[in-house]
């Protein structure tokens, strides 16, 4: 462990900012005492390989920035390394009652947890990396989201998004590790996996859980905070955890059909048009490497949570919205044209980034609402629509709340 904070000292002055590499070496003693343990679940041979970080995210801000932000990251040290205490406790029992259920829920309440659920880890789920051995001792999960401050992550990539990235962070390692306690105590196995260096592949057990559904970045929405969250997650070995999701919310899929914001707005072009099954029958949403090698220079990146609608306008605005589009305006877009290969989202991508055109001019805008049977002197009501015009000479109209000069005034954004 000394060579390891010896060499990140090293290389921190050498690139005079503060880079402190991979964290785990801090945990590699507990990481081995795991790997001996003989309860512990693996991940599958086809099991998903870790994302690396490259670079270094700090490079660029300011040495006063880089040191604001040293608390926050010994404090996601301090959390990664309590999540490994007290492993060896050996449960006795594995049924929880349904009042500690809800006294457990209310716990995370307080603790700020803004959704929970509940699912069982596949061996596929669990991540593998040519350091660790990755494994986690309990079967059971209860997948949880922290929120994040959504204006800070609208000013992606930069100083605020990396500051809230790593406050949330920090939230969901001490969440885990007080769950997990409140477990133990009442005799109950659980292991914390903060949401810094998790253990499994959160958006999986996130989306099984029922607390979200995947946008086109890859990235878990919540209907409480959209895509400004961070996962974290508790193993344990309860076996009556409901795991039943409930109904799901199909229309933020649909919904990302129409959009593919994230997708034109990605700096290194590393978003999925669909996404792809990899190993372990994953789902394979953007391309790692091309993500990682731009995310390490460029300050955690980000940029794709901060072009999201679910960020800018926000989750109950756009189901609003969505539920508010008449039978006839969703006909519509479904019958938007496709292209020769028969890839209405392909076409739409392709078409959004060649020839889009954006206007805030109320009359053009009160114009078109008016065209499209939408009330233009209520801009509040507006989230994003996605909607099309004959009548305007475009395929598609999308309109959404904008952020100046007044907060509701809507933009509108023509394609061709
Ligand atoms: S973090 Fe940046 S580079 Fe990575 S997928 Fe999002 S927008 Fe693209
Ligand atoms: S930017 Fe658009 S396509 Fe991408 S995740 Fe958000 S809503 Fe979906």
């Amino acid at each position: 462990m000394f060579e390891n904070v010896k060499r990140t000292l090293r290389r921190s002055i050498a690139r005079e900012s503060l880079d402190f590499g991979d964290p785990e070496f801090l945990v590699q003693a507990e990481l081995e005492a795991l790997r001996d343990d003989e309860r512990t679940i693996g991940p599958a041979g086809d099991a998903r390989t870790k994302g690396e970080f490259r670079g270094n995210v700090f490079a660029g801000l300011s040495l006063r920035e880089q040191l604001s932000l040293l608390p926050l990251i010994v404090g996601n040290f301090r959390e990664m390394k309590r999540s490994y205490r007290g492993l060896d406790h050996t449960p006795t029992r594995d049924t929880i009652e349904e009042d500690e259920l809800e006294t457990l829920e209310a716990r995370a309440d307080e603790l700020g947890v803004d959704s929970i659920g509940y699912t069982v880890v596949d061996r596929e789920d669990i991540l593998e990396d040519d350091v660790t051995d990755r494994s986690v001792l309990y079967q059971h999960a209860i997948v949880f989201s922290c929120p994040m401050d959504p204006e800070a992550v609208g000013e992606a990539p930069g100083y605020d998004t990396l500051e809230t990235v790593n406050e949330t962070y920090l939230d969901t390692g001490v969440v885990a590790n007080k769950l997990a306690d409140f477990l133990k105590e009442r005799g109950f196995g659980a292991q914390a996996d903060p949401g810094l260096g998790g253990k499994t592949n959160f958006p999986t057990l996130a989306d099984r859980a029922g607390i979200g559904e995947y946008g086109r970045h890859g990235m878990i929405m919540t209907s409480e905070n959209g895509i400004t969250q961070r996962l974290g997650a508790v193993y344990t070995n309860i076996e009556n955890l409901p795991t039943d999701s409930g109904e799901r919310d199909d229309w933020v899929w649909e919904f990302c059909q129409q959009c593919g914001k994230c997708i034109r707005d990605c700096p290194a072009d590393a978003i999925r048009v669909e996404p792809e099954r990899t190993e372990g029958d994953n789902l394979s949403f953007y391309d790692r490497d091309a993500c990682s090698e731009y995310f390490g220079a460029n300050n955690g990146c980000a940029v794709c949570m901060s072009a999201c609608p679910f960020n800018r306008v926000g989750y109950e605005a756009l189901e609003r919205n969505i539920s508010s589009r008449s039978s006839d305006a969703r006909e519509t877009v479904s019958q938007t044209p496709r292209d020769d290969s028969g890839d209405a989202s392909m076409r739409q991508v392709a078409d959004l980034s060649s020839d889009l055109r954006t206007t805030t001019d109320r009359e053009e805008i009160a114009a078109i609402l008016e065209d499209l049977g939408r009330k233009p002197d209520n801009w509040a009501e507006f989230g994003t629509a996605f909607v099309a015009s004959d009548v305007w000479g475009y395929s598609e109209v999308h309109i959404a709340r904008g952020d100046d000069p007044e907060p509701h005034a809507p933009v509108v954004t023509l394609v061709r």
